[in-house]
């Protein structure tokens, strides 16, 4: 894999991660997450689901699992200092990279103007041992929001009741597209891997036997392969 480490931040401001399900921003970007917040960063979370289908109960009730859902993923955030937390209320395991979808994130996107995009990659990744990292959900987020961030975002007659409700355009500096197999970027989380598994642990509904010792081990073995302790890997794509 060629990719660069990404350099301390020159200046701090609001970053926002869009994911589908709670527990993906802390699986995927927990470690950058918490490195951000400790520099200086905003970190605001934009979840498409409330995870509902996060059970194989079969008497489960999903707006309970729903309710249980949020709370962990509220959790797991304040364990990562993130500063809010925001759910748009899509079904989960439904999800398709609609226009709505695309206008609801970009009015989250002009509401916050980061400086920082973290979402996922719209690619399936065939090479992946882990169908989870292709989740249907993951893919049509990932395509909604890259959509949401160009054009539409930076583009003031595209969804024009968004800038009646007073969403101005704004243009999203830098985007981390994360889940890819073509990274470009690693961030180093060996002061924050801890963290990332406290965060974690707060999705107690969703872990399974050595599921923390597996995102230890695969965070160690991405560091060692640039000089880190621990690292996260994106793809980094920059906007002027
Ligand atoms: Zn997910």
């Amino acid at each position: 894999m060629v990719a660069a480490v990404s350099d301390s931040p020159q200046a701090v401001g609001t970053a926002l991660l869009i994911a589908a399900h709670p527990d993906d921003p802390e699986f995927g970007a927990g470690g950058t997450v918490a490195r951000w917040a400790r520099e200086g960063w905003r970190v605001v979370y934009v979840l498409c689901t409330r995870g509902e289908q996060g059970t194989h109960d079969v008497a489960a009730d999903p707006r309970a699992v729903a309710r249980l859902r949020e709370r962990e993923q509220r959790a797991a955030a304040a364990v990562l200092g993130v500063a809010e937390v925001v759910f748009l209320d899509y079904p989960d395991g439904l999800l398709e990279p609609t226009l709505g979808l695309r206008r609801d994130l970009t009015r989250e996107i002009r509401r916050f103007a980061p400086l920082r995009v973290i979402c996922p990659s719209p690619v399936r990744v065939l090479e992946s041992a882990y169908l989870r990292r292709n989740h249907p959900d993951h893919m049509a987020v990932g395509a909604a929001a890259l959509a949401a961030i160009y054009p539409t975002a930076s583009s003031p007659h595209l969804f024009p009741e968004l800038l009646a409700e007073g969403f101005a355009p704004c243009i999203v500096p830098e985007v981390y597209v994360g889940e890819t197999g073509s990274p470009d970027i690693v961030v180093d989380i060996g002061d924050t891997l801890e963290l990332k598994l406290a965060a974690l642990r707060e999705h107690a509904s969703q872990l399974r036997d050595g599921t923390l010792e597996r995102v230890r081990d695969s965070s160690r073995q991405l560091g060692a392969l640039h000089g880190l302790a621990a690292a996260e890997a994106f793809r980094l794509i920059v906007q002027t």
